[in-house]
């Protein structure tokens, strides 16, 4: 249609009628059709927290984008003034940020097709609805709700699917002229047509629903003037240059829908792909209400971006040989992104996988010169919420929250941990302060002459002077082990439990050695006096 234009444009149309021609032109393809650019769009409606589907949706729109050198969009869809929550645009985004998906054009960072609030779009769909009314597309509806509701129920008492008559279809030229004359509200409807061939969807394949054959003709404009999202969405798509369409399976039906406003208007329309649903492990369908799918809930959990990105791109797919154990930088996961493998069975949340993704992505992070001090900072802060009132001495608040030491702690510990928030787990409440309840009591179980041993191990491990390593600290424990009689094993577990409460744990020479010299001399005194008095 836009060559043919083009054509018609350079041999018959004088230079007066450019104007003409672009509005033509307008009408039948969006700016970026014609330049060629990938466009695609996440057009959440605010109502509410941004939810792991939306953030697959808006993932996989915002790769597709990156992948093909394109343009990411956010529009907010808030026509439906009664669902909006305050707030909720303005959590969406910063959601969308922390998950590293940062729009090219949106409400907050603008754009050159503008405005990106479909409340603040609503005199461009009042423009756009004339042009279907003036070439018979859509028509004026008077029915009452009374009606609307009667045609309801006897369609319900008669045992079929409701659907509207289409009866204003029928209303002559001046029998809506009198309506309108007498005030009588009307809602603006679309005249379906009948749908014989399959669209292609870019994940399931073609895909025929002839929606004339189950639904009445739908309301495009509602009778206090707002668009409805079938209606704002295609204009915006149409007018935003949305190439596009990745979204999720639900809005599969709609699609046709979609398809015959584009073709009312005589607009090329995107291409449309449709994401499976997600359900949870058990199979059952995810609810908005679970609050543990909130993406603020992950944030709050201290999960990593990153590794959201990976556990959602793990369940959908989108690429060739993924390696499971791998966790891939969004700009990786961009490159490597491939519509067509995209999953299209239903998929199901295995938890499990986020943790191992966090795991990696903080292994990750302390490995990263940059990430670390930041991590660093995070520890220092969490453990001055939780231990601060407990650490007594200066001497000891210096040493523990020293970049150093905290360094130190998150190399020993990396891949042990999957959060940073693990390290105020009781299991490591000994890298942080002396333990509450040290089983001293159980000592003599494991050797009789616990106490003597402890003393030559203080004496030994004083004695190393400046090399307080891994393994001068476990050769001196055999030393002393042998000197005794007792396994290595005993001794190993005499000393974990002594400095840090624990029957079971690290490996002693890491133990000792990320605690330091000071620390670990300190916590055996302090059981040695325990144990004499
Ligand atoms: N506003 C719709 C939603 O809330 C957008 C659906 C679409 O992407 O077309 O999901």
């Amino acid at each position: 249609m836009a060559r043919l234009l083009m054509k018609l444009h350079s041999k018959i149309l004088p230079s007066c009628h450019i104007r003409v021609y672009s509005q033509l032109r307008e009408w039948c393809t969006s700016p970026s059709q014609a330049a060629g650019e990938v466009r695609v769009r996440f057009a959440p409606s605010p109502t509410g927290h941004l939810h792991l589907g939306g953030l697959r949706t808006a993932l996989y729109n915002f790769l597709f984008a990156r992948s093909k050198n394109g343009k990411f969009i956010l529009r907010i869809e808030d026509t439906d003034q009664t669902r909006v929550v305050p707030q909720a645009t303005q959590m969406l985004e910063t959601m969308l940020l922390w998950a590293k998906i940062s729009p090219d054009e949106s409400p907050t960072v603008g754009g050159p097709l503008g405005p990106y609030l479909q409340s603040q779009r609503l005199h461009i769909y009042h423009k756009y609805i004339g042009k279907l009314l003036e070439n018979g597309s859509a028509y004026r509806c008077f029915c009452t709700n009374m009606r609307l509701n009667w045609l309801r129920n006897d369609a319900t008492r008669r045992n079929e699917t409701p659907k509207y008559d289409n009866k204003c279809r029928s209303l002559s030229f001046t029998k809506i002229q009198e309506l309108q004359r007498q005030g009588v509200p009307y809602c603006i409807r679309l005249k379906l047509e009948k749908i014989t061939e399959p669209f292609q969807d870019l994940i399931y394949g073609p895909f025929l629903y002839d929606v004339a054959d189950h639904e009445g003709d739908p309301v495009i404009i509602k009778s206090d003037g707002y668009p409805t999202y079938h209606f704002a969405n295609v204009i915006d798509d149409h007018l935003m240059g949305i190439t596009h369409v990745l979204r999720g399976v639900e809005w599969q039906m709609s699609t046709p829908k979609h398809l015959l406003l584009y073709k009312a208007f005589g607009w090329t329309a995107p291409l449309f792909g449709h994401l499976p649903l997600i359900l949870n492990k058990d199979g059952s369908k995810l609810s908005k209400r679970q609050g543990d799918l909130h993406i603020e809930y992950y944030q709050a959990q201290g999960y990593f971006p990153e590794a959201v990105l990976n556990f959602v791109t793990d369940i959908g797919g989108g690429f060739e040989n993924r390696e499971h154990s791998e966790l891939l930088s969004v700009e990786e996961l961009a490159r490597k992104f491939d519509v067509s493998r995209l999953n299209k069975n239903s998929c199901r949340l295995d938890k499990c996988k986020l943790e191992q993704y966090n795991r990696l992505a903080l292994t990750k992070c302390i490995k990263s010169p940059t990430e670390l001090p930041l991590l660093i900072t995070q520890l220092q802060n969490l453990v001055q919420n939780a231990f601060g009132k407990r650490l007594l001495s200066s001497a000891v608040q210096a040493r523990v929250f020293s970049t150093d030491y905290l360094k130190t702690v998150l190399i020993m510990n990396e891949g042990r941990i999957t959060h940073l928030q693990d390290l105020l787990k009781p299991e490591f409440t000994y890298v942080w302060i002396v333990p509450d309840h040290l089983p001293l009591d159980q000592l003599p179980a494991i050797t009789h002459s616990h106490a003597e041993v402890l003393e030559t191990v203080l004496e030994v491990l004083i004695a190393t002077s400046d090399n307080f390593t891994k393994e001068h600290i476990v050769e001196a424990i055999k030393c002393v082990g042998k000197q005794y009689g007792l396994k290595i094993h005993v001794i190993m577990k005499l000393i974990r439990m002594t400095v840090s409460g624990l029957k079971e744990g690290p490996p002693v020479g890491e133990m000792l050695f990320m605690l330091g010299k000071d620390t670990t001399v300190e916590r055996i005194k302090h059981a040695l006096y325990i144990l004499q008095n």
